[in-house]
């Protein structure tokens, strides 16, 4: 495997120009990054120590915090990502319930670029080129980079062969910011197949139904929109254990989803969805929620990635090889814990980390690194406001889940449109 060499320019030389640093998608870790460059921003622009107290108290990087004013090299940021908005997973659910308005869910990328003195461009990279140090938009627009930094998430493995004539009633929910379509087709459909018995299938199928089930119930001349089928292979949940999976069946049962255990989806065929069981099921909408995938780019790139697809990075969330690309989130494969699952949570994680090591890197300091929290809190909606919450061995459900998910969501999108 080719890797390259690179030596961090010292951009505060006379004649040199600045260092371009270059942000790839606006996910969890970058959108950190936005925040962290604002309030170097306005720490530049302090006249007096005494104004230091307040950014102190919103986290200031650890330099910014020894009141250092020259704080990095002249550099020059840009963000390229396709859309203006990023839009949250975790509220999803919420969303095409209908506890959650578009605005509750996403961040303004545009915004905090504005405040931050970032360039954005948007529009959806195509290319990377280490060698050449460019990224090449999907429109052909080529952006030269010192130091490349990736946060572009994943998109959804499509393990079901076959196809259908009619686009819409394969609806996608990847990138993101397709969510709101998503929201459009579902509600025109009759019969919504989901694949998919994980979190994120089981939490959006009965998201879903929940919200179907309100809508005919206020609706007095349709009381009978059809239940939402999920089909998995093992149970549902399978990877929380055995305890939370029965739970979520029998949750699910209760709430009316037609559940399809212990069979797999092979095949579309135009407007039905053949199982291994020999069943076909007719559908109206399918939506596929079976794991992620790398996007292809990673590996067109030439740069070292783990069997899948995405890029391996060192524990510093450094490509292991070109050094001078970063990554955080779902789009890298970390080399001391290959199992690490796609989660949010971890991109979160990471983003201190990715952004004490953009910086790191740029002034020739020590990188830190980044050691995977060994469990998290996951908590999945399962419709009417009521939510199924596993810790470790702690399994729980009810209201009060519910209102902690929201708490931490909301608070989460908060923090960034500040
Ligand atoms: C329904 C659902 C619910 C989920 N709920 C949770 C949850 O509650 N908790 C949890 O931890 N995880 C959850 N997940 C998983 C979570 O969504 C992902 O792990 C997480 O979004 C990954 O974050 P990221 O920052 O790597 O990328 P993303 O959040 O996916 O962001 C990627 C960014 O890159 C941009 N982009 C995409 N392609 C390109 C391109 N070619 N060029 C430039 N930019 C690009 C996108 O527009 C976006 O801004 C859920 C997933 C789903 C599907």
């Amino acid at each position: 495997m080719k890797s390259w060499t690179f030596r961090p320019r010292d951009s505060s030389k006379a004649g040199e120009p600045p260092i371009q640093l270059v942000l790839l998608g606006g996910g969890h870790a970058h959108v950190h990054v936005l925040k962290q460059l604002n309030q170097l921003k306005q720490l530049n622009q302090l006249k007096h120590e005494s104004q230091l107290k307040p950014l102190k108290r919103q986290g200031l990087p650890k330099r910014a915090d020894r009141g250092n004013s020259k704080l990095l090299p002249a550099m020059e940021v840009t963000l390229l990502t396709p859309d203006r908005y990023q839009y949250y997973s975790g509220m999803f659910s919420g969303y095409l319930e209908g506890n959650y308005e578009l605005e509750d869910i996403r961040i303004d990328l545009e915004r905090m670029c504005q405040k931050a003195g970032v360039r954005l461009i948007l529009a959806a990279a195509g290319r990377i080129d280490p060698e050449g140090q460019t990224v090449m938009t999907d429109s052909g627009q080529c952006i030269p980079y010192d130091v490349l930094s990736l946060n572009i998430g994943s998109v959804v493995a499509k393990r079901v062969g076959g196809s259908d004539r009619t686009s819409d009633r394969l609806p996608q929910l990847k990138p993101n910011y397709y969510v709101a379509t998503l929201k459009q087709l579902l509600q025109s459909k009759e019969r919504i197949v989901v694949v998919g018995g994980g979190a994120s299938g089981m939490e959006l199928a009965m998201s879903v139904q929940a919200g179907r089930r309100c809508a005919s119930s206020n609706d007095s001349k349709d009381g009978s929109l059809h239940d939402v089928t999920v089909i998995y292979t093992g149970s549902p949940l399978a990877a929380y254990g055995e305890h939370a999976s029965r739970r979520m069946e029998e949750l699910a049962r209760r709430r009316g989803l037609h559940l399809i255990g212990n069979d797999r989806a092979v095949l579309i065929d135009d407007g039905e969805l053949v199982l291994q069981s020999g069943k076909r099921l007719p559908y109206d909408s399918l939506l596929q929620l079976t794991g992620s995938a790398p996007l292809p780019l990673l590996q067109a790139s030439g740069l070292e990635t783990d069997a899948s697809g995405y890029i391996l990075v060192n524990e510093q969330l450094q490509s292991v090889s070109a050094p001078n690309i970063f990554g955080a989130g779902d789009c890298i494969a970390l080399q001391s814990h290959p199992e690490l699952p796609k989660a949010g949570v971890y991109a979160v994680r990471q983003a201190p980390v990715l952004w004490r090591n953009l910086c790191g890197y740029m002034l020739g300091d020590p990188l830190v690194r980044y050691r995977p929290q060994r469990t998290y809190l996951s908590i999945i909606s399962t419709g009417h406001q009521e939510a199924l919450l596993q810790y470790g061995w702690l399994t729980a459900h009810g209201h009060w889940c519910w209102r902690l998910k929201q708490a931490i969501d909301r608070a989460f999108i908060r923090k960034y449109n500040e």
